[in-house]
């Protein structure tokens, strides 16, 4: 029997023709028999529909079973490329199939071969292709097979796969360690299992992997999702808990003080600021520390809602004296940005403000008395409590600045940390006394469902206005006809001295080059040649993309910054953080193949100074659901609008990046359900409410644990 830690180099099968696989297993980062059998497969191969060669159509996936008729290895024309030419048969008749780059498949697929081909086909110069099918082999000779069915008829499951090691290889590795797998424990409480109709452990895992139809494999993802989602929510209500028995400060809110900070501003707070300053306000109010999450767009003025809210926690109703906020922020650019909002927004406050960078430190003690300071000197009055308020880059509270009265800790751009760090970071902030109240702040609009799991920890408060009087930016889609007329645009533009972003899918042209099937798309590379030689040559015209050595990024960016350069043609490298508000247009290249919240991010680039901004959607596409989809850029009212829509269409992945969740694949993929993290949740509710430190499910706590660990919520 095998049991779930053997590490994979001692499972038998591996020891003997295995060994060659290890190193790839380990680039997949399947170390033990339980990593093996959680690498789930993302799709199965339907074997079952077997069509006959004479009524293929063209530009569909099919399965035929058919013999290797001709085989031969050809190269390319220009590029060193190979291709696996065959041509294959049933009884009613032939068609053609190609690999690329694959020539080892001449060794297995011989001629005589009969085999399952699995794969969709296309037009080449008036013939009938398979495009690289997946293939089953069934035989090698006609006489040998003919009775022999074991192979068709099932579905085959196909895994995320690592150079050298295929899905098919992965299965021949899984099959045997399931017949010999030992019992695996429950770790879903029974009336869970019953309740919801979930399949038990040891079914769902062979389900998973060689089901006999697609229900089976369904109802197995389904189990292992759930699953997931239930662990997550666990771990949230858990932290939860967690804080609720801490202390924090709590503050009695200075309304007169309030009204009177608000009075002073130049702008009227917009509802949604107020209504999301009214919720921080009232957790100050209680005796445990805050953790909340406010999420606005671009530009809907999150800061001035937290910095109102540290100039309570500096002057509370009826303290004498008031208590300590930390502002920390990705950037030094962006530390100073809130410094300067500060002095200029609340000129009178003389708590102290500080900011502390790596390159400088200032001290303002309001009304115009601001100075450049040395390090040590701030520090020592962070120490003995004189300034209230404290600025820099997150190295802030990692580094041995001491804050004895910190109270409220505010983290911007908070997507930019993975939730890893966010757990360490209030870890570290966690005093024995009491806990600070923890604010996090983020520009990506992030739908409420999945929200509500990556970050269940969180109360949630949304901005979902921007301030009256902004200029709407101007959006349109570019058919390829226009696309003259669009250039034309841009050189009136440029000339008016504006300053212009190109954005491209990609660095270089499609690698699959010189493969008939595949259509180019849009490359940096060649756009810059295109724009600075033929089009635009007269205007300066640089590009930027992840290859290029970060000094001369930056020294890109500097120049774009100060109007040096015309023309910026870049990947999406300039999606966070870039601020140049003389750029008045964005124009995309390949706009289809972006996620809509991430058009939405670029689009937000321009549109920042005092000139009318455009976004430009160029589009080879004719598609009608592509036209569509573009279109909710121009009608959406909101990032978050976008997101639902890009959350359905693309998946949570797309939206914040598989690695900055730490969200295992299922989970991220039942984020589409909300059904699912509805009963997620409510189980997780109910477990914990009658067994919190989970004494009666000793699995589940342990799986707990491990779970943590796995997705580095600890
Ligand atoms: P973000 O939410 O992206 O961090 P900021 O806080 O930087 O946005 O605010 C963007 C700009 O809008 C700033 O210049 C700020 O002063 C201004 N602003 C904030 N609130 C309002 C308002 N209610 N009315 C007008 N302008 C505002
Ligand atoms: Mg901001």
């Amino acid at each position: 029997m095998i049991a779930l830690q053997t590490p994979i180099e001692e499972i038998k099968g591996i020891k003997g023709i295995g060994q060659r696989f290890l190193p790839k297993l380990k680039k997949l980062n399947i170390e033990t028999v339980k990593d093996l059998l959680w690498h789930f497969p993302f799709r199965y191969e339907d074997f079952s529909k077997i069509s006959k060669i004479v009524d293929v159509k063209i530009n569909e996936p099919v399965v035929v079973q058919a013999f290797v008729k001709e085989i031969k290895l050809q190269r390319t024309w220009k590029k060193r490329m190979f291709i696996v030419d065959a041509l294959i048969g049933d009884n009613t008749g032939n068609i053609g199939a190609v690999w690329f780059n694959q020539p080892f498949i001449l060794r297995v697929l011989k001629k005589g071969t009969l085999a399952n081909f699995a794969g969709k086909t296309v037009v080449s110069k008036n013939k009938l292709y398979l495009s690289s099918p997946v293939y089953e082999i069934i035989g090698r000779s006609i006489l040998e097979n003919e009775s022999d069915t074991k192979h068709t008829g099932r579905l085959v499951p196909v895994y995320p796969e690592t150079r050298g090691l295929t899905s098919k290889a992965i299965r021949f590795l899984i099959k045997p360690v399931l017949d010999n797998l030992e019992k695996l424990p429950e770790i879903l409480p029974k009336e869970i299992l019953e309740e919801n109709r979930f399949l038990e452990i040891n079914q769902a895992i062979r389900y998973i992997h060689f089901p006999e139809n697609l229900q089976q494999a369904q109802a197995a993802k389904k189990r292992f999702a759930f699953e997931d989602l239930f662990l997550l929510q666990l771990n949230n209500l858990k932290q939860r808990l967690q804080l609720a028995r801490e202390k924090s400060f709590s503050f009695k809110i200075n309304l007169d003080y309030l009204k009177k900070l608000i009075n002073h501003l130049p702008f009227e707070l917009t509802q949604a600021q107020k209504k999301t300053l009214w919720e921080i306000l009232q957790d100050f109010q209680k005796p445990h520390p805050m953790n909340r999450l406010l999420q606005g767009d671009v530009g809907s003025g999150k800061t001035i809602v937290a910095g109102l809210s540290a100039l309570i926690v500096a002057k509370p109703f009826g303290m004498t004296q008031g208590k300590q906020s930390a502002f920390m922020a990705p950037t030094e650019i962006l530390a100073r940005q809130h410094y300067k909002t500060f002095l200029k927004f609340f000129p009178e406050f003389n708590g102290g403000i500080g900011l502390i960078t790596s390159s400088e430190a200032r001290i303002f003690y309001g009304n115009e008395l601001e100075t450049e300071t040395k390090k040590n000197e701030l520090i020592k009055k962070i120490t003995n409590g004189e300034i209230k308020i404290i600025i820099g880059t997150h190295a802030l509270i990692q580094e041995s600045v001491n804050f004895p009265k910190l109270a409220f800790i505010v983290v911007d751009e908070q997507h930019r940390f993975g939730i890893g760090q966010r757990a360490a970071l209030i870890k570290k902030s966690r005093r024995e006394t009491s806990t600070p109240h923890f604010l996090s702040m983020s520009a990506t609009p992030i739908p409420r469902t999945l929200s509500l799991t990556v970050f269940g920890d969180l109360d949630l408060s949304i901005i979902d206005e921007l301030p009256k009087g902004r200029k709407e930016i101007i959006t349109k889609i570019v058919a390829p006809a226009n696309r003259d007329k669009a250039y034309q645009f841009i050189r009136d533009q440029i000339k008016k001295g504006r300053q212009v972003f190109v954005i491209c899918p990609r660095i270089d042209p499609a690698e699959i080059d010189g493969n008939p099937f595949i259509p180019d798309v849009r490359a940096v590379k060649e756009e810059y040649k295109k724009l600075s030689k033929k089009i635009f040559p007269d205007f300066k015209v640089v590009m930027l993309h992840g290859k290029i050595k970060a000094k001369e990024k930056v020294e890109t960016m500097k120049q774009f910054n100060n109007g040096a350069i015309d023309i910026l043609v870049s990947t999406s490298v300039v999606e966070v953080g870039v601020d140049v508000p003389n750029a008045s247009i964005m124009l995309i290249e390949g706009s289809e193949r972006f996620g809509l919240a991430q058009l939405y991010q670029f689009r937000g680039r321009v549109g920042r100074g005092i000139h009318q901004s455009f976004c430009f959607l160029f589009t080879d596409s004719s598609s009608k659901t592509t036209h569509q989809r573009l279109r909710s850029l121009i009608d959406a009212k909101n990032g978050f609008e976008l997101a639902e829509k890009d959350l359905a269409i693309r998946g949570p992945g797309q939206i914040l990046g598989a690695d900055q969740t730490g969200m295992p694949d299922l989970a991220m993929k039942a984020i589409q359900n909300p059904e699912l993290i509805k009963s997620a949740r409510e189980a997780a509710e109910t477990v914990i409410k009658k067994d919190p430190e989970l004494k009666n499910h000793p699995f589940l706590k342990n799986r707990l644990e491990s779970f943590q660990k796995e997705v580095h919520l600890e």
